[in-house]
């Protein structure tokens, strides 16, 4: 394998919670990976497709059709990636939109591939224009113009590539401009994962870390793991560090849980800077609504901390909305908080009204 670059996913999100990859999830995630479609959890569906796009290409002898994977950071896109080459039993190649700032790294990278290759493309949606028209041709017709000379001058030389298979990562298909997403023979969405799920992974890794852990512990790790393997497997190991050092290294319900606690990862994965801006909205602002503005200098955060890092998790739990007229909390935020929620008529600026069915 070929890590262009820093390698994926280079999130700069460096919370216990962040989805994003740190330094030492790069280095563990190598060997938590799963091999083959078998040893990958859930994600039905798309294995499912995928084993079938996989078996029709091997069965023609051919070179599997371009993919694209869909979904939140740390859900699994670079591992499937990698099972895609293992299944075609390929070498593969990886790198991410951002380190393709010029056609000229893309035409590098394209015609040093060899045939039948992989190439993973995390953050495609991030690569730059020019690069991304190369790689329409490239995806189509195995073939890239390289330019070269400046100006009136300028002569594009046709390069023929091996085919190869392009498997394109990003966070929102949606992002993607038509003409590159119609290119992809199949388009994967990868979804957040189930409690029971992330219980599998985490008894998978524990396996493959050897710590042992009871039914009871990888419960309580799930469920603080905001639906995402990434978290789930580095929530095991700050859990693996107490059981050493507090208790006799076996991980059950009271051990993960009191380890999350010196965290400050709650029972439903809220870490502290959630809690801040939910906290501050119900506290200060009688749950709502308060523009994000206002409500980021009450936790004194920038503006795009409050909006990208603490609030997606926020919604996608409902716990809070943002609405027109600004950021409101849902009664299952003041239920998590242990708040009581003002009557209707004191205080609440109205926002009961926004929730009447
Ligand atoms: P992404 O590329 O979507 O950010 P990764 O493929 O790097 O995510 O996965 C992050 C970590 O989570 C890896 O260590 C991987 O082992 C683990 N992981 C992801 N999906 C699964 C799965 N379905 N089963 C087991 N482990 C998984």
């Amino acid at each position: 394998m070929n890590w262009d670059e820093t390698g994926p996913d280079t999130d700069t999100d460096q919370r216990l919670v962040g989805s994003g990859a740190d330094g030492e999830d790069q280095a563990v995630e190598a060997a938590l990976r799963p091999k083959d479609l078998d040893e990958f959890v859930g994600q039905e569906k798309v294995r499912e497709q995928l084993d079938l796009v996989l078996r029709a290409a091997r069965a023609r002898g051919a070179t599997a059709d371009h993919v694209l994977l869909s979904g939140a950071p740390g859900l699994g896109k670079t591992t499937l990636s990698m099972i895609i080459a293992a299944e075609m039993n390929a070498p593969i190649r990886i790198t991410s939109g951002p380190a393709i700032q010029h056609a000229g790294d893309l035409a590098a990278i394209l015609s040093s591939l060899q045939e039948g290759e992989v190439l993973f493309l995390d953050e495609i949606h991030r690569m730059s224009r020019p690069a991304e028209e190369m790689l329409y041709m490239a995806m189509e017709d195995f073939r890239v113009d390289v330019i070269v000379g400046k100006g009136p001058g300028a002569t594009a030389i046709p390069l023929e590539l091996p085919p190869f298979t392009l498997v394109g990562a990003t966070t929102r298909a949606g992002l993607l401009p038509p003409p590159l997403r119609d290119r992809f023979g199949f388009t994967g969405h990868m979804e957040f994962y189930e409690p029971a799920e992330l219980e599998r992974v985490i008894h998978r890794s524990a396996r493959l870390l050897d710590v042992e852990i009871d039914v009871e512990g990888a419960a309580e790790i799930a469920g603080r793991s905001r639906g995402t393997p990434r978290i789930a497997n580095r929530l095991l190991r700050r859990v693996r560090d107490y059981a050493q050092v507090k208790a006799d290294g076996v991980i059950n319900r009271d051990i993960a849980a009191a380890a999350l606690k010196v965290y400050e990862v709650d029972a439903r994965g809220l870490d502290r800077l959630d809690r801040a801006v939910l906290g501050a909205l119900l506290k200060l602002f009688g749950g709502g609504p308060v523009g994000l503005s206002t409500l980021a200098v009450a936790v004194g955060e920038e503006r795009e901390t409050v909006e990208e890092v603490a609030e997606p998790f926020l919604v996608r739990e409902g716990l809070l909305a943002r609405t027109p007229r600004g950021r409101v909390a849902t009664p299952a935020a003041w239920a998590h908080l242990g708040l009581v929620p003002p009557q209707q008529g004191q205080g609440g600026s109205g926002q009961q009204g926004l929730f009447r069915a």
